[in-house]
């Protein structure tokens, strides 16, 4: 009879532990394991406690057991190994449960581990009334325990391998880089946001394709592509060295991206080719750069040049020996000198701010400042150098005053009058009006130039950046004067924007904080 009992224990035990591994999640397998264990017991209630990652062992599934109770309990930091731990939340329990009125509770507890020294924590299963829990009861609970903790190993590896995955999955598809993962024959696994945008081609029509047929290298500049290094026997076992090609890509609108793509092999342990990643880095903005740059270094040797050439060639000529020349002759020479001097002076001041302004090292000098006074100053040199222009002064009535400094702020009026007088025809004209709001003063400098057209507005504010009108019309300069405009400008803590139609005119605004508004702020953040 005895036998029979065993016999039959045995099957449901193995029928469990079948069911038990059969299953992957973690919240399936506790429950199930719970529920199992207090049928097989006769008991009423039953919980598991489980080591967290941290170290502390946390209640992570029960049965039969009030919320309150659990709560009671709360999270168990143990510092003397798991037996303690067993035995001192099995106390917890049944002093809690007294507490609450439950009566008397029988409890029996057993470690969840793995292989000799892996302990996942613990079962416990509580009798609320009737015999107590005996050997056979123990003996039982031991079996039971080794096959749960399979089960709760297998879902928690489990779960570990499908968060990782999930990591992996999010920090591929929100890469900056365009990412394809494809098989052994090239067709495409995986192929992420980021090169789904920069090709235009949807996700869903480009997985299952060969990836040659997606990602189509119309030029190619320099390195090897996928089937050059694979005719060369890439990849070999073991090297993870990736091949590189540069080019450029069609894009599903027809038009083309410059991109470098890296190809790494990925190999199953005996050593077959599984997977090729694709890294697709898109070197727009690289182009964009070294464009920028060499259009610079052109700007820049030519301005140099000019002033360079000038002295020369008048200095050549006061020194010659052959020659006498009158005063006059000379004192214009001379003249011309200087002022080729002080434009290569201005032009290497410009370069330094540049570099100041890039690691935001101005330093400003701010006094009160009456800009109407400046204004004018500034108007009639510019006037003067400009004679054939009309540069007109309307300011409003009672301008406030400004917190800035004078020399900086006479370079912004100076910077922004020059490119009106350079970008628009000869004898147009030239507005400069000022108004003031509760906070701040603005001042507008209008031209009769060819404007600046939409897409460009932001851009001209750019390091060495040169408009269309500038590079067609051959005018003179080095892309630097906006840039540094605003980088002042902003650092007086105002703003400078750009209006134009792209046709007729531009008219620059920049904004400086009224000097009593600085006070009022500075005063409010006084303690
Ligand atoms: P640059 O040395 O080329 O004048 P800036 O930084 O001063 O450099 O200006 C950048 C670009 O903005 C210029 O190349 C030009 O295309 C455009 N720009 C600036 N001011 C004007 C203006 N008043 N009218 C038309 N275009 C302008």
């Amino acid at each position: 009879m005895l036998t029979d009992y065993r016999v039959r224990q045995r099957d449901y035990l193995l029928q469990i532990s079948r069911a038990l591994t059969s299953r992957l999640n973690l919240t399936e397998v506790l429950n199930m394991i719970l529920q199992q264990a207090t049928d097989l017991l006769n008991g009423s209630a039953a919980l598991i406690a489980l080591v967290e990652a941290d170290g502390t062992y946390r209640v992570r599934q029960s049965y039969g057991i009030s919320e309150v109770l659990l709560e009671r309990l709360g999270t168990l930091k143990f510092g003397g190994g798991l037996k303690q731990a067993i035995r001192e939340l099995e106390s917890r329990l049944v002093r809690l449960a007294s507490e609450f009125g439950l009566g008397t509770w029988q409890v029996i507890a057993m470690p969840l581990q793995v292989g000799e020294d892996e302990f996942l924590g613990a079962i416990y299963v509580f009798r609320a009334r009737g015999i107590p829990f005996g050997v056979s009861d123990r003996q039982l609970l031991q079996s039971f325990a080794d096959q749960a903790a399979i089960a709760v190993n297998n879902a928690r590896l489990y779960e570990q391998l499908a968060h990782e995955k999930r990591r992996l999955d999010a920090i591929l598809e929100f890469s900056a880089d365009g990412v394809a993962i494809l098989d052994a024959a090239h067709r495409i696994l995986t192929f992420n946001r980021t090169l789904s945008r920069l090709l235009k081609i949807p996700a869903e029509r480009a997985l299952g394709q060969r990836f040659e047929d997606v990602v189509k290298l119309v030029q190619k500049r320099s390195g090897m592509t996928l089937e050059e290094a694979e005719a060369g026997g890439w990849p070999i076992v073991g090297a993870t060295r990736p091949v590189r090609v540069e080019g450029d890509l069609r894009c599903s609108d027809g038009s083309t991206v410059s991109v470098e793509i890296a190809f790494v092999p990925l190999f199953s342990r005996e050593g077959r080719l599984i997977n090729i990643i694709a890294d697709v880095y898109d070197l727009t903005r690289f182009r964009i750069a070294e464009e920028i740059k060499a259009t610079f270094i052109s700007a820049i040797s030519h301005e140099l040049k000019t002033p360079v050439t000038l002295i020369k060639g008048y200095a050549s000529t006061l020194l010659r020996q052959d020659a006498q020349w009158d005063e006059e002759v000379v004192r214009e020479s001379l003249r011309v000198i200087e002022e080729e001097a002080d434009h290569l002076h201005e032009l290497i001041e410009n370069l330094l701010d540049a570099s100041r302004a890039q690691t935001g090292r101005f330093r400003l000098s701010p006094v009160e400042l009456d800009l109407n006074e400046l204004v004018h100053k500034v108007a009639r040199k510019f006037q003067a150098q400009a004679p054939t222009h009309r540069i007109q002064v309307a300011l409003a009535e009672d301008l406030p005053l400004v917190f800035a400094d004078e020399a900086r702020i006479t370079q912004v009026l100076g910077n922004l009058l020059s490119n009106a007088i350079k970008y628009s025809p000869p004898s147009s004209e030239i507005r400069i009006t000022g108004q003031a709001t509760p906070t701040e003063v603005i001042l507008s400098i209008s031209d009769q130039g060819p404007g600046i057209p939409p897409e460009e507005q932001e851009r001209i504010f750019d390091r060495f950046y040169r408009g269309e009108n500038a590079l067609r019309g051959g005018k003179p300069g080095t892309g630097l004067g906006l840039y540094l405009t605003r980088a002042l400008v902003e650092a007086h803590g105002g703003r400078i924007w750009v209006e134009s139609d792209g046709k007729s005119g531009s008219t620059f605004h920049f904004s400086l904080p009224r000097s009593s508004a600085l006070v009022t702020s500075a005063t409010k953040q006084a303690p």
